[in-house]
């Protein structure tokens, strides 16, 4: 009787032990199989060579009185080995479970992703690029506000009232009552910033001014209505047509290459006086009008490409802005930008630069 007590609890103390080795296991990375609990229940409770069945037969060799505590305490081990085996199979798929939650959770030791980089417009290159030539030739930037009086943005540019050059500019206006100061609209040129210049410091002035205008043009591929402009001016003694010439062919030369040769073509602008056209030479074929065997569609063959518009600044213009044309003379000129970024990056379609397609701004400006 005394040896088979000794047994249970020399048992009980195995099975203690597995039991701590299956738990160990359960809850480390790879985990106890199922099949190793079930491996457990046969070994302490199976019907045939369960350690705990085996104890119970051996209560056959006990005396009456002994059996009922011996049998008491085999029954208390087989509750306990039932309990723990029971609670090391749930444990075990708990910890499975966390496994599996482990392996779908974010790793916060890996590296991050490059966060998406934004890059400037490819209209803001152009004006840094056009800005950066001037600033170069001893130019000041000025800006102006979008929103102007009729008389800034027509009237002291030397546009009267019922000029016809005001319908090639027609525009959208802000508030439509009065005339001259009262009247707002949106600037079809950044040109009224050449007047609040010119009222605000006296010559020598070197001045570009970019910025957005407005006209009342129907979208297409080459009209938008709203673009870009860039414009100049120089007012100072002895300023001469030929500076106007020697400042744009430098500006030419710094903008696109040192080979790049610029044409004037006689034409008609209300606020200068003489005006021109200028074209500079071909970008695409180089001034020869000719590209792979064919015409140059760019230049239609010419091999020159329109980039501007400029002139002598009209005595009336130095007038209203408060300079004495008698004593100061100057020079004007002014282009698009978006005109500008077809010749540097050939983009044919004006639309592609609002249309915010990523496609198209991702690509590499400079
Ligand atoms: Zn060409």
């Amino acid at each position: 009787m005394a040896d088979l007590l000794a047994s249970v609890e020399e048992k009980r103390r195995v099975f203690l032990e597995e039991l701590k080795t299956a738990e160990e296991k359960a809850s480390s990375p790879t985990g106890l199989p199922p099949v190793d609990v079930r491996a457990l229940h046969v070994r302490w409770l199976g019907q045939k060579q369960g350690v705990v069945t085996e104890l119970l037969a051996g209560l056959r060799t006990l005396s009456k009185e002994d059996k009922a505590p011996a049998g008491a305490a085999i029954n208390r081990l087989k509750n306990d080995v039932e309990a723990a085996l029971s609670s090391l199979e749930e444990k075990s798929l708990l910890f499975e479970r966390l496994r599996k939650q482990q392996a779908l959770a974010v790793d916060v030791t890996l590296p991050p992703r490059a966060p998406r980089v934004g890059r400037l417009h490819p209209l803001t290159v152009v004006r840094r690029r056009i800005e950066s030539a001037f600033a170069s030739l001893g130019y000041e930037v000025a800006e102006g506000p979008e929103v102007e009086s009729d008389w800034l943005n027509f009237e002291a540019l030397n546009f009267p009232p019922d000029h016809p050059a005001r319908d090639a500019v027609d525009t959208f206006f802000v508030k439509g009552g009065g005339e001259g100061k009262d009247r707002l609209l949106l600037r079809t040129h950044t040109s009224p910033v050449q007047i609040r210049t010119m009222l605000a410091q006296k010559p020598p002035i070197r001045i570009v001014i970019p910025g957005r205008v407005y006209r009342k043009d129907d979208i297409d591929p080459r009209h938008s209505p709203v673009f870009h402009q860039m414009e100049g001016l120089t007012v100072d003694e002895g300023v001469t047509f030929a500076n106007l010439k020697g400042t744009l062919a430098a500006f030419s030369r710094l903008l696109f290459t040192p080979e790049t040769k610029i044409r004037f073509g006689p034409t008609f602008f209300p606020f200068v006086e003489p005006g021109v056209d200028v074209a500079v030479s071909c970008v695409f074929c180089s001034g020869t009008g000719a590209a792979d065997g064919a015409t140059c569609r760019p230049c239609s063959g010419s091999g020159w490409i329109e980039i501007m518009g400029a002139g002598m600044v009209h005595p009336n213009v130095l007038r209203n802005g408060g300079i004495d044309p008698e004593k100061y003379s100057g020079f004007a000129f002014g282009m698009g930008i978006d005109r500008i970024a077809f010749l540097l990056y050939g983009v044919p379609d004006l639309r592609l630069f609002f249309e915010n397609d990523v496609r198209f701004l991702d690509r590499v400006w400079s």
